[in-house]
């Protein structure tokens, strides 16, 4: 049987005023919309308590599991406003599926795919106001599912109690000045994740782990940091927070294949699909931090970038390690890098044909 999500009406919502203030201006992760959607498991009693309820702070006790062991994993996905006026998801059922694999992984219990997608339509369609328009400006309301160890006890094993919830947060376009190409500091240093450990669930203590490498990386004057394997600290792995792909002369699109170390991309599993309508043979296959910046210095590697559902697509212009500045072609955004980008979008605004039967309606 699937949870309801019946809404529980916010009586103090934010005024139309308000909100129009805030969705002038968005930025990323700053506003909150008036309501979220929660659930609550039980080792008893399974999934119980669902309900769309207004936007407020959690009472924890201070022993609550998941503020001493971090069992806890989330999602980010976003809604799209088309240009009728409907609102969209982009593959909301990989998310789904993506936050079952985490919580295999952490010992959390699996939400299904139903419940899930019951949930996000309950909470956007309560929140519908919030979702951006004006097409053209990439703006999105961004949702966040999370799930955490919510049991007051200090044992360390898994919680016996579990609380879902998913916020939503409007967000403005990712580069309001338009697409300019990322530095990225290359760190043999830090490591995101080892074999057998979480890197391949999305989990908190993952970024967390990052973080100082980030800082770092930033106080040397670089937007982001890529990670290699932990064994060897020879192939190339991600960035803190999206894929990474490279296009050769060879007409090859190639990422990192999974190794179990990685996060599984929804937008790098769709370029992976988009790769040969654009004449590019998409390949996932072990890359090496030699191969890489030798390719990025002779030209081969003709373009790098980044993608992940905050950006969509991010032209990488620069990788530096310890060896010094690799500067990506002209480092300008690459042509294959742009025509993605730009059919991504297209699709996600409704703009382009859903060949892939990728977007679902709220
Ligand atoms: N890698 C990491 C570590 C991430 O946090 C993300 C963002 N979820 C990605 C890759 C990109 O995944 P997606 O395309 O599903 O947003």
């Amino acid at each position: 049987m699937s949870l309801p999500f019946d809404l529980r009406q916010n009586q103090h919502p934010r005024s139309a005023e308000e909100r129009a203030a805030i969705l002038a201006d968005p930025g990323f992760g700053n506003h909150f919309t008036d309501h979220m959607a929660v659930a609550t498991w039980t080792s008893s009693d399974g999934w119980h308590d669902s309900a769309v309820v207004p936007y407020g702070p959690f009472t924890l006790d201070p022993a609550t599991a998941v503020l001493h062991y971090a069992q806890e994993i989330f999602e980010g996905l976003k809604a799209y406003r088309h240009a009728d006026g409907s609102v969209w998801l982009f593959r909301p059922d990989q998310n789904a599926a993506r936050l079952r694999r985490s919580a295999r992984r952490m010992a959390l219990p699996e939400l299904s795919e139903e419940d899930f997608l019951a949930s996000i339509d309950a909470l956007v369609s309560a929140d519908e106001a919030w979702v951006p328009g004006g097409v053209s400006g990439e703006q999105s309301l961004y949702l966040r599912p999370f799930l955490f160890a919510s049991e007051a006890f200090l044992g360390v094993r898994p919680s016996r109690r579990v609380t879902y919830c998913c916020i939503a947060s409007p967000a403005g376009p990712y580069f309001a000045s338009g697409v300019h190409p990322v530095r990225i500091w290359v760190s043999t240093t830090y490591n995101r994740s080892g074999p057998g450990g979480t890197g391949a669930a999305k989990t908190g203590g993952n970024y967390a782990s990052s973080l100082v490498a980030q800082a770092e990386a930033a106080e040397k004057g670089f937007d982001q940091v890529m990670f290699t394997d932990a064994v060897e600290q020879r192939w190339v792995e991600e960035l803190g927070g999206m894929n990474v792909y490279l296009v050769t002369t060879d007409n090859e699109l190639v990422t990192p294949a999974l190794s179990g170390t990685i996060l599984e991309g929804v937008t790098r599993d769709s370029i992976l699909t988009l790769a040969r309508e654009f004449g590019l043979t998409p390949v996932e296959r072990q890359i090496s931090l030699e191969e890489l910046l030798a390719g990025v210095d002779s030209g081969l590697v003709s373009e790098v970038f980044a993608c992940g559902t905050a950006a969509v697509i991010t032209p990488i212009g620069l990788l530096a390690d310890d060896s010094g500045d690799h500067k990506v072609s002209s480092g300008e955004t690459g042509e294959v890098t742009a025509a993605l980008r730009k059919n991504l979008l297209d699709v996600q605004y409704g703009r382009a044909e859903d060949t892939h039967g990728w977007m679902r309606r709220v």
